[in-house]
This record gives C-alpha cells, structure tokens and sequence, in this order.
C-alpha cells in the first residue's frame, strides 16, 4: 500500500508495520483524507513514517480551521 501524500511504502510511524488495508472499504479510505484509519497491528491512528502525515481524519476539512 502506498502512501496516499508521499507515495511511497506506508509504514505506521509507531509500530513501523506495512499498512495493509483489511478490506476494500479500508482501501478506499485511503483517498478519502476525511475518514481517519487506524494501524491494524497497534491500533494507533496511522502515521506515515516518512513524511509524518496522520490518517485522523482532518486532511480534507481544513477549511473548517479558518
Ligand atoms: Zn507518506
Ligand atoms: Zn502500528
């Protein structure tokens, strides 16, 4: 799976397990910025470990910061 922001290899910046997504749902979710995914080896909310983008769920509601 690869990192939605950096495209490269997604790794949980707290356990540095490979995200693989479960199901195609979870799959999906990765282009949608506004659903947060958790790591499913720690159950972390994912984040990447190489440009340290969080999966929480507020990349795409930026907007609503202003
Ligand atoms: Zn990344
Ligand atoms: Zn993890």
């Amino acid at each position: 799976m690869m990192c939605a922001y950096c495209d490269r290899p997604l790794e949980c910046e707290a356990c540095l397990t490979p995200y693989v997504p479960p199901d195609q749902a979870h799959y999906d979710a990765l282009s949608r910025t506004e659903v947060p995914i958790a790591c499913e080896a720690c159950g972390a909310i994912l984040v990447c470990h190489w440009c340290k983008t969080p999966y929480d769920g507020s990349a795409g509601d930026e907007s609503s910061f202003d």
